[in-house]
């Protein structure tokens, strides 16, 4: 199997360039661990607040290794999935503070990006949900209506003829158009992050996986490629992998292995027979639904939510991998552009999306408050990293902040249950969404979920 900084189109593109391990016992006033979106914006949030804090973060790949270089790049506003699930999680007033945070937060991390000079390819472009079934038409309409209930008015709602005019898709029947957002390249947004942070002093160490970390007399120790970094408090921004250090927080989320394809460039006729001008990202409103983008360099990126889950919350990198999803990649492309059929796909990789059961993130600490996580971003990870970021810099420096108040701060998500029951519990799930998505009306399980607002999706 190729590796993952082969497999992957944006990890691949990234320059060699020498990293600094962990090599002998230090100290620092904080000490961030995990070296994805969540992490840099962590550090760089704590060297705003206080720039006399000595940061340490410690990363076992290098910078952007985990999701954070493995997405899609589709940058949106969402910080809750979706509104109507904001307001049956938290109520009509806290689902338009999340809606308007979202869109603050985009602002703010593009004039942070352009103001620093982070070269990351990004494209205001916007996205489309688009409506493949009259079923998912109707739905667009509902979303349509809550977004506007929230205020929120960047929502427009296309018909068949004008979704088709943006992206020629024999197969698109509606669409409701965001103009929010856009796409960007990952891993040069996390490396660029990264660079921002190590101009400010924090210390970055990579390729250095840690055992463990415990309480110290009021800070914590922890303990990597056989010596220590002693910190007064610890920031866990590790994502999917959070149970390996934390194994309490195992029961709050699961780890859904998403993959996608990368294509060969196409050839400007290729680009004018699917339109596509705008470059939006486009997902369609199936459970298990495609979402796929253009890249700077004139491909296609291809990527499917039909997510597996590895039973423990199983992460290494034995998952990156995925033929049988590859395979459907390319026959649902074939289906959606078949004039494009021979397409060459160069690219293949997958990565662990973080989900919980209100589709939303958590955060909490550990080791008696020394040290403070936050995961769960499901697939809204690229913009809400920076959210997570801010509200872990307040919690590692016990300063007040109006993000602390959130109920997805406070109020932690329904649990999942405990293996084996928690694997049956998915497959049963999985089955019954993909009888949803092939037309069938939902069952008693889905039904019964719905009404305790649990959800199920990377
Ligand atoms: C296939 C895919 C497609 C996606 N598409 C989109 C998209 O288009 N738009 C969007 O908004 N979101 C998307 N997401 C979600 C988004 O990528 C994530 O929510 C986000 O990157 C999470 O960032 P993070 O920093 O919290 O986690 P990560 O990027 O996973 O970072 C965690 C880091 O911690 C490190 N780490 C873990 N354990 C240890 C340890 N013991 N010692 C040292 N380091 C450790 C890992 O190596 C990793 O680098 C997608 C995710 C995937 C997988």
């Amino acid at each position: 199997m190729v590796p993952i900084e082969q497999a992957c189109f944006w990890l691949a593109a990234m320059p060699q360039r020498e990293v600094t391990r962990l090599t002998e016992a230090t100290t620092a006033d904080i000490v961030v661990i995990g070296g994805g979106l969540t992490g840099f914006w962590a550090a760089l949030f704590l060297k705003e607040l206080d720039p006399s804090r000595d940061v340490a973060l410690i990363e076992q790949g290098v910078a952007a290794y985990g999701a954070s270089g493995r997405n899609a790049g589709m940058l949106s506003e969402t910080v809750d999935h979706s509104h109507s699930l904001a307001i049956q999680h938290f109520g009509g007033e806290e689902a338009a503070r999340l809606a308007r945070l979202g869109q603050t937060n985009v602002d703010e991390l593009l004039a942070f990006v352009q103001e620093r000079g982070i070269a990351c390819d990004y494209e205001a472009s916007g996205r489309l949900m688009v409506a493949l079934t009259p079923g998912h038409v109707e739905e667009a309409k509902r979303t349509m209506e809550v977004a506007q209930s929230l205020g929120i008015e960047t929502f427009k709602l296309l018909n068949r003829e004008q979704t088709q005019a943006e992206v020629h898709c024999p197969l698109y029947l509606g669409a409701v158009e965001v103009s929010g957002g856009g796409i960007l390249d990952p891993a040069k947004l996390t490396d660029g992050l990264r660079r921002e942070a190590e101009r400010l002093g924090v210390r970055v160490y990579e390729r250095t996986t840690v055992e463990g970390i415990e309480a110290h007399g009021a800070g914590v120790i922890v303990r990597a490629n056989g010596t220590t970094l002693s910190a007064g408090r610890a920031v866990l921004a590790t994502s999917a992998y959070t149970h390996h250090l934390v194994p309490s927080v195992r029961h709050r989320f699961i780890p859904l292995y998403d993959y996608i394809v990368v294509s060969e460039p196409l050839s400007p006729q290729q680009w004018a027979e699917i339109g596509w001008k705008k470059h939006q990202g486009i997902t369609d409103g199936r459970t298990f639904f495609n979402y796929y983008r253009p890249t700077a360099d004139g491909r296609v990126l291809w990527g499917t939510s039909e997510a597996t889950y590895y039973r423990g919350n199983r992460v290494d990198p034995a998952c990156d991998h995925s033929p049988s999803h590859y395979a459907s990649l390319k026959e649902s492309w074939n289906r959606h552009f078949p004039t494009l059929s021979s397409l060459k796909w160069e690219y293949a990789w997958g990565g662990a999306i973080c989900s919980t059961t209100r589709l939303t993130p958590f955060f909490g600490t550990a080791l008696g408050g020394r040290a403070s996580y936050g995961l769960g971003y499901t697939g809204h990870g690229l913009g809400t990293t920076r959210l997570a970021g801010r509200i872990l810099a307040h919690m590692a420096l016990d300063r007040s902040s109006d993000l602390l108040d959130l109920s997805l701060v406070t109020k932690p998500p329904f649990p999942y249950p405990p293996e084996p029951i928690r694997g049956w519990a998915v497959d049963a799930v999985t089955a019954s969404l993909r009888k949803v998505d092939a037309g069938e009306s939902p069952n008693l399980l889905l039904r019964t979920l719905d009404a305790m607002g649990l959800g199920f999706s990377s």
